[in-house]
């Protein structure tokens, strides 16, 4: 039974709380209407106990309804809620409701995101540091969010680049890019970078996909064409066997520079790969590919205590948001804060190298 204890993260707990109690409801209103109230916890940008008054009540949150709100109080004055645990036993879904709790590992809440960044004793990557994001997706794929929403927003971010990184033509389900519509990109994207140049530099990235045997869905002359690739799993991600040797091939599969969302996890509902993943890693320091952090919130992936593992190996970092829209490119500083508990070095992050050394580096990749 998950219980707080001093100094954890007491929205992670709540939010998980409602997601278990969403999971066991009858009526679909009440199912969504729980999954609201945990989103909201998770994205809120303080801690819920600073939210509570000194008359013992909470202040009002948006999408929490009176029924969340009883839970919620009960977990900030006992540490669990008797609520949801008495109803997941009387469900008959315990054993299911353990499983996906089990799913929410090394998973940070916004507020945690937020304390992690402004958290001066950690050593990892500053938000200042960070100059470019190397992982979204745009109108090309299944992004909403145009090639000059892009540059806007990173200007508007602080950054000097972003690489877009649209699904290739393998991954039909997210609208794939076939080679035509990258050629189009690209002149897009030459002609952008014409018009801003000196101030932002758009890069012609891909988000590749792994298949089975680690090998990737693109031909060698198509990887070519790209100045960024990230290679990432979107299959087999829900089953139990070892998947070493396809994550190493493909860390070692020629034209890679980034391997993304590595394990292909999500919150509460996929552990995602199963890898050896020392292996994996030391195969990525051999080959020079970067191992990223990717920051979507249900995504996390490496968290924090897989990713010290990468710093220990030697590993180069990616840190990305993966948004498929410029209101998630804030998701790059879950990936930041992850770095940061790692204790990642800022100079084995690419996305804090300057861009001539990032593009320089990236090039001597293809060749
Ligand atoms: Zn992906």
């Amino acid at each position: 039974m998950p219980r707080a204890s001093s100094g954890m993260d007491m929205n992670g707990l709540i939010a998980a709380l409602l997601r278990d109690f969403a999971a066991i409801q009858k009526s679909k209103q009440r199912m969504w209407g729980y999954k609201r109230a945990a989103s909201a916890i998770l994205t809120l940008e303080e801690p819920i106990e600073s939210l509570l008054q000194p008359d013992g009540t909470l202040r009002r949150i948006p999408n929490i309804g009176p029924s969340s709100t009883r839970i919620i109080l009960e977990v900030l004055q006992t540490g669990t809620s008797p609520t949801v645990e008495k109803a997941i036993a009387e469900s008959g879904e315990t054993a299911e409701v353990e499983r996906r709790r089990d799913l929410r590992a090394h998973f940070l809440s916004r507020a945690q995101v937020l304390a992690a960044l402004r958290n001066k004793k950690l050593t990892g990557p500053r938000l200042e540091d960070y100059h470019g994001d190397l992982q979204m997706h745009s109108t090309y794929s299944d992004g909403s969010q145009s090639l000059e929403d892009i540059i806007e927003a990173g200007i508007a971010r602080g950054y000097s680049f972003s690489a877009v990184t649209d699904h290739s033509y393998g991954l039909k389900i997210a609208g794939g890019v076939s080679m035509a519509e990258l050629a189009e990109q690209h002149q897009e994207i030459d002609r952008l970078n014409r018009k801003h140049r000196g101030r932002f530099r758009l890069i012609k990235g891909i988000e590749a996909n792994i298949r089975a045997d680690g090998s990737v869905d693109m031909e060698p002359d198509e990887l070519a064409r790209l100045e960024i690739v990230v290679a990432a799993p979107h299959s087999a991600l829900r089953v139990a066997g070892d998947q070493t040797a396809r994550m190493v091939n493909a860390v070692k599969a020629r034209g890679v520079h980034i391997l993304g969302h590595p394990r292909g996890r999500k919150m509460g509902s996929r552990p995602g790969v199963t890898a050896d993943w020392h292996k994996v890693f030391k195969a990525a320091v051999r080959s020079g590919v970067a191992i990223e952090i990717d920051g979507d919130p249900s995504r996390q992936d490496l968290d924090y205590d897989l990713a010290r593992g990468a710093v220990e190996a030697g590993c180069l970092f990616a840190l990305d948001s993966d948004a498929h829209s410029t209101g998630e490119l804030r998701y790059a500083e879950t990936a930041i804060a992850h770095a940061r508990l790692a204790g990642v070095p800022v100079e084995r992050i690419i996305n804090c190298w300057p861009l001539e050394r990032l593009l320089e580096w990236a090039r001597d990749r293809r060749t």
